[in-house]
């Protein structure tokens, strides 16, 4: 097989016209990777995200094919059929938090959808809305996109489905979510092209790297969530003389193993089944 692209946690190939996406146990904050893996981080974010693809299938196409990979992958990786991705990021956002807030502070707006006043860290938006945001190369950071701007780049029919598939994953998945206690803050979906023009779902859908998830009992807007992702790493980090550039620091065993135990409580959570470690 040959190694297409290798990014911060995940490596693919090309196997025929079929795609094999692996998913690594690296963890990485503000765009660098941390020496120390997390275990079963990759094989969680696979099946979690099978797990959502089946849950969407009656929603949107997707481009799973199956778990026939080879054996040094097994658990962590699926068969896609290789689409022509379209050069957005399709984010839909429910709560403020990460960079959609941002936005909101300095432009009380997100990819030009206008937010009403006083909204504060983690509030929850009067409907979900779709924030698109470029797909930056290597080494740059994704900067949000009007709907005007998505249109003119991959065609207005495309843009509007796009909106509607993304608002529509988000509304399925956040309801899922919520039976097991469980908020989507937001999430980011990657679409591309089949041969024939179909817009297919792509890449990971609904895992803990693509989405914020919040336990709801916890849920106080005016600050920072608790969040079943890596912002415990983050937070850990921000306690060290580092500068968020590389080599990242070694990360301890009881911040790693907390990390791990967060992973595998949004899939247990979720799909009902209990975590057995992968093979
Ligand atoms: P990083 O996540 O490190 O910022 P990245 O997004 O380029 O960088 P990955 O997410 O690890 O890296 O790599 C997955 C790549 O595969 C992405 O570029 C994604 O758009 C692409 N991809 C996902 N599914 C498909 C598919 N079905 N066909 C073609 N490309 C795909
Ligand atoms: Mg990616």
């Amino acid at each position: 097989m040959k190694l297409l692209h290798s990014g911060k946690v995940r490596d693919v190939y090309a196997d025929g016209d079929d795609l094999i996406l692996v998913a690594s146990d690296r963890l990485s904050i503000y765009d660098v990777v941390l020496p120390t893996p997390v275990p079963d981080k990759g094989a969680l974010l696979t099946q979690l995200s099978l797990w959502w693809f089946e849950q969407l299938s009656d929603l949107v196409p997707h481009h799973v094919l199956s778990q026939d990979v080879p054996a040094e992958f097994a658990g962590r990786a699926v068969r896609c059929r290789r689409l022509e991705m379209l050069p957005v990021e399709c984010i839909a956002r429910g709560y403020l938090a990460g960079l959609g807030l941002k936005e909101y502070e300095k432009h009380g707006s997100v990819s030009g959808v206008e937010l009403p006043p006083g909204l504060v860290e983690g509030s929850k938006l009067p409907e979900p809305i779709f924030t698109p945001t470029t797909k930056a190369p290597v080494g740059e950071h994704d900067e949000f996109m009007s709907f005007t701007q998505v249109e003119e780049l991959i065609g207005v029919d495309r843009a509007v489905r796009v909106r509607d598939l993304t608002l529509a994953v988000y509304e399925r998945g956040a309801t899922t979510a919520a039976a097991h206690g469980l908020l989507v803050a937001d999430t980011k979906l990657e679409f591309g092209l089949d041969p024939a023009g179909e817009i297919v779902l792509a890449d990971e859908v609904l895992t803990s790297d693509s989405s914020r998830y919040w336990p709801a009992d916890r849920w106080a807007p005016g600050g920072p969530q608790f969040s079943f992702d890596k912002q415990y790493v983050r937070d850990w980090s921000a306690g060290l003389d580092w500068d968020r550039t590389p080599p990242g620091p070694e990360v301890p065993a009881e911040v790693v193993d907390a990390t791990r135990a967060r992973y595998v409580e949004v899939y247990e959570r979720l799909t009902g089944r209990e975590w057995k470690t992968s093979p």
